[in-house]
């Protein structure tokens, strides 16, 4: 850890457990029943679609947002009615959440105030804090005079400065175009990494999540579908819908030929496929392939389609084929074909992911 970082790193960092982690609004289970336990230092982001609950969660464990039931516990003691100033926990959000008219020391600044910390050891702190998002000549200017990547690390700044046990981060960089995203993505890891807090990362962003965390959480509907490792959910979704959620786009009804090992050989439309089966199946059973989009191309023998739609993308194109028995089929080719044209498609060998058909 460098010496900056070392200055702004937090204090007391424990585990957090969220036990049964339960909140409704009026009938409808927003978060139903959520089971998580997260280590010191590590860094979690919670994945899903819009609408399943993640914001949520997050504005939870921020005390943000009262339990319906079920326990949250820092380093073992619960804190779940504690008030947000009293957790400590520095959130970040993906509006930035500045004050106008307060120049960015100030910002960076209100927390400290907020817990008494005044004079020359906030002094220190800020400039610490403003040096480890690269921000010291900005200090004296308003919001409104930053960029918006600017804006976002004096909001990180904010929200480190009182070195929490525990950073919240709800979606922050939505707001930001690609080029700045992918920029801003290194530099919130990188001060993760040196000032070592636990970091929650709010995301619907695949990729985002994929780069960040060490574990990623799949939500879906107010509970927890899969919790893995990057590598974990990219190659090994547990069921169709966290295979869609991590890109296996492709998602076409077969039944089972054969079964030999971990494979299985399936009839998809008269086409044999061969895919690596992710819930047991038997010969007779109704499947699920699923493929990503990059992992299905234009072969001799495959699931005939007719193409609907191409677009280049750099290196390939990529295109949208309507299978003879309706299925949508996202494949990749070297070459534009027309719309109309009639081609067939096949995963390539080993990217293929077979599921039940209960597990839809
Ligand atoms: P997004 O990515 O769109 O922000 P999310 O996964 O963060 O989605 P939440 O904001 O946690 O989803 O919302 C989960 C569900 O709870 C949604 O169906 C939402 O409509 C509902 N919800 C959230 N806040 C409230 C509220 N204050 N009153 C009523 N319903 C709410």
């Amino acid at each position: 850890m460098n010496s900056v970082a070392n200055k702004v790193s937090s204090r007391g960092i424990a585990r957090l457990e969220l036990d049964g982690l339960s909140r409704s609004f009026g009938a409808y289970n927003a978060l139903d029943g959520i089971d998580l336990a997260i280590e010191p230092g590590e860094f979690v982001a919670l994945l899903g679609p819009s609408g399943c609950g993640k914001s949520t969660a997050l504005n939870c464990i921020a005390g943000l947002l009262g339990l319906s039931g079920g326990e949250i516990r820092l380093g073992g003691s619960r804190i779940d009615q504690l008030e947000p100033e009293r957790r400590g926990f520095g959130m970040v959000f993906q509006s930035y959440a500045l004050f106008p008219h307060m120049s960015v020391r100030k910002n960076v600044g209100f927390g400290l105030t907020m817990q008494g910390i005044k004079g020359q050891e906030a002094d220190k702190r800020i400039s610490d804090a403003l040096a480890l998002v690269r921000l010291e000549s900005q200090a004296d200017k308003l919001p409104g005079q930053l960029s918006g990547g600017q804006q976002q690390r004096v909001a990180i700044a904010r929200a480190i400065v009182i070195r929490p046990p525990v950073v919240l981060m709800d979606e922050p960089l939505s707001n930001l175009d690609a080029k700045l995203r992918l920029e801003m993505r290194a530099e919130i890891r990188g001060i993760h990494d040196q000032i070592g807090s636990t970091t929650i990362y709010v995301t619907h962003d695949q990729d985002e999540a994929l780069s960040l965390a060490d574990r990623i959480v799949v939500m879906s509907q107010g509970h927890i579908e899969q919790i893995g490792s990057p590598q974990d959910l990219y190659q090994r979704p547990i069921n169709v819908g966290v295979a869609d959620f991590m890109g296996f786009r492709t998602r076409v009804p077969g039944k089972v030929v054969s079964v030999s090992g971990e494979e299985a050989e399936i009839d998809v439309a008269g086409a044999r496929i061969t895919g690596t089966m992710r819930t047991p199946l038997k010969p007779g059973d109704a499947a699920i392939l699923s493929v990503r989009p990059e992992d299905l191309v234009v072969a001799d023998e495959g699931i005939a389609a007719t193409v609907s739609s191409m677009e280049y993308r750099g290196r390939a194109f990529f295109g949208l084929a309507r299978s003879d028995d309706g299925s949508d089929l996202y494949f990749r080719a070297d070459d534009v074909l027309a719309r109309g044209t009639p081609t067939r498609l096949k995963p390539i060998a080993g990217r293929a992911l077979l599921f039940g058909d209960s597990a839809r």
